[in-house]
């Protein structure tokens, strides 16, 4: 049985599938930007570039 995980962009507020095998750490592309996926307290997210 597969797993889906989905994360909200803080970007456009889509809600994005990651991809198999996603782990934090990992770069999400997404609206024109790289975010990194991040993990902490059971779900994931994304953190906006540093800028
Ligand atoms: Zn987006």
């Amino acid at each position: 049985m597969q797993r889906v995980f989905v994360v909200s962009c803080p970007g456009c507020e889509r809600e994005i599938e990651l991809p198999e095998g996603a782990r934090p750490g990992d770069t999400i592309r997404c609206c024109g930007r790289d975010y990194r996926l991040t993990y902490a307290y059971g779900s994931y997210a994304l953190e906006p570039p540093g800028d």
